[in-house]
């Protein structure tokens, strides 16, 4: 089964980098462009997993972060921090405002994929869609059909 993964990003050419890999992978994604709309698009998608940059329009990551957490339905969904100024205070203040991890930017196209699906449960990996990450050519190929 593939994951329902949030994207919360300003940046055009990062958000179409992460989802073009999330999406070669086999993963499904959903785009917010500011914290306001990504917290709204949370609420009602309940997706697998949210990666989100710090800093946005309207409602900044630790902003979003602080929504996240207040509503219960969404209490459980892991949340990755995806930051330019990822340094060992940062990391540290990220963590202690309830991210459950983070990225540093520029994301690595090669092991992206990889370091977000630890966050992921084993049957939404891209493994368990056939998928194998020493064979990069699988990057490649369509997406497998599932009911
Ligand atoms: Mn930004």
């Amino acid at each position: 089964m593939p994951a329902r993964i949030l994207l919360i990003e300003d940046n055009p050419d990062n958000m179409d980098l992460m989802a073009y890999l999330l999406e070669a992978y086999g993963h499904v994604t959903l785009a917010a462009r500011d914290g306001e709309t990504g917290v709204e698009i949370a609420r009602r998608e309940l997706p697998d997993l949210i990666i989100c940059d710090i800093q946005l329009p309207k409602l900044d990551g630790y902003g979003v972060i602080r929504e996240l957490r207040r509503h219960t339905d969404l209490r459980n969904i892991p949340v990755v921090a995806v930051t330019a100024f990822a340094m060992a205070g940062d990391c540290d203040a990220l963590l202690a405002a309830g991210f459950d991890g983070y990225l540093s930017k520029p994301i690595e196209p090669e092991s992206f994929v990889g370091q977000l699906e630890r966050f992921l449960p084993d049957y939404l990996r891209s493994n368990s869609l056939g998928f194998d990450f020493d064979r990069p050519e699988d990057a490649q190929h369509e997406r497998p059909e599932h009911s």
